[in-house]
């Protein structure tokens, strides 16, 4: 039996007419840029976020942008980010003006290491963008103390991290603001590019909108220089058609996450993923730790198991830094993980039969 890493077609057939018609809505109305369905998405949102405003924009790489220049970073500052995530958040640091600062991973959750946060902070330092990988919080108690004694601002990468909750709170409420991604693998994805900032502050939100949208809130009035970087119509329209679903499709991710941890745990070289104390880990990926993580992959894949490395190499080892001459003992546990981590099947249609399959063939191996 194959099973694919993600099954879009199979989430879009339980929720076709839905879709169907929330796309045939926005071809009716002529509403292809800004207009209804985006202002209802973005009221929408920000409820499920539990955050008083939702700035879209057309991608998740666009939202971290935003926040960063909204937040006036400027050539000279320090950003301090993780070692281990996807490249937007590092580059748009960069592009924002910044300079990018790598801190290890704690070595069991994935996420940012707090004690290498205060060893990174210098006089230079203006934020900090913790990133909610996996699914799982990072450790935002920590964070948040360090923040505040160095008056630094947090911008939360919430990417793949839609509902999370740390200490029962939701993720993306405890800094100055947070970054979504719809991208279509995403636990909430539109059916191309979109993106989205949240947050409490009215006047960072509107600095926010007014740079997404050509540096005005009026046509024609342009007070700052901007980009453009909206969600269109359809994607929007097709978000709220699909965030109804979110929390059953979380929770069913939840329980394949258990389905897995129980079958693999025993498994001996298997390393399941750590979950630490009161975090609600939502799974956008389920990543296992193998000691022959090259072998196993090949295992899966030549028998129709898709699994994938997220990601083969760690942010500071990249050609795009190659300029900050890193050493491995610099990030030891991000260099350690990216030989070992392998991301299973998850989604949240994924079938007992399917899921055993995998556990199988890990099993077998
Ligand atoms: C997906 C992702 C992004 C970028 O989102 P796009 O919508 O693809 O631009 C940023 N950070 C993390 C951690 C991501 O996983």
């Amino acid at each position: 039996m194959a099973v694919p890493f993600a099954d879009l077609q199979l989430q879009y057939q339980t929720i076709k007419d839905e879709i169907d018609r929330a796309i045939a809505a926005v071809i009716r109305d002529n509403a292809f840029i800004r207009g209804s369905y985006v202002d209802a998405f973005e009221r929408e949102f920000a409820e499920a976020a539990e955050v008083s405003h939702c700035v879209s924009c057309a991608n998740g790489t666009d939202a971290l942008y935003l926040a960063m220049t909204a937040l006036k970073v400027k050539p000279g500052d320090e950003v301090i980010t993780t070692a281990h995530s996807w490249i937007s958040t590092s580059a748009m640091i960069t592009h924002a003006g910044a300079t990018v600062v790598f801190c290890d991973t704690d070595g069991s959750t994935f996420t940012i290491d707090p004690a290498a946060i205060e060893a990174a902070v210098t006089p230079r330092t203006v934020g900090i963008i913790p990133v909610h990988l996996y699914g799982q919080p990072a450790d935002m108690d920590a964070i948040m103390a360090i923040a505040r004694k160095q008056k630094l601002w947090v911008i939360e990468d919430c990417a793949q991290a839609h509902l999370a909750r740390y200490r029962g709170r939701m993720v993306g409420t405890f800094g100055d603001a947070a970054t979504y991604s719809f991208y279509p693998g995403k636990n909430l994805g539109a059916m191309g590019d979109a993106g989205a900032v949240v947050t409490n502050d009215a006047g960072l939100a509107e600095h926010m909108t007014m740079l997404a949208r050509h540096g005005g809130l009026v046509k024609h009035q342009h007070r700052i220089e901007g980009i453009n970087s909206r969600l269109d119509g359809m994607q929007a329209a097709i978000l709220s058609a699909k965030l109804p679903h979110l929390a059953a499709w979380t929770n069913a991710r939840q329980h394949a996450a258990t389905v897995y941890d129980a079958g693999l745990n025993q498994i001996e070289e298997v390393v399941v993923p750590e979950l630490a104390p009161e975090r609600r880990h939502v799974y956008h990926l389920y990543t296992i730790r193998h000691p022959r993580r090259d072998a196993l992959a090949a295992h899966l894949n030549a028998n129709g198991v898709q699994a994938a490395i997220n990601y083969p190499t760690a942010l500071p080892f990249l050609a795009a830094y190659e300029r900050f001459g890193h050493r491995p003992e610099q990030f030891p546990n991000a260099y350690r993980d990216q030989g070992r981590i392998l991301s299973l099947p998850m989604f949240a249609e994924i079938t007992r039969q399917q899921q055993d399959e995998v556990i199988d063939l890990v099993r077998r191996f």
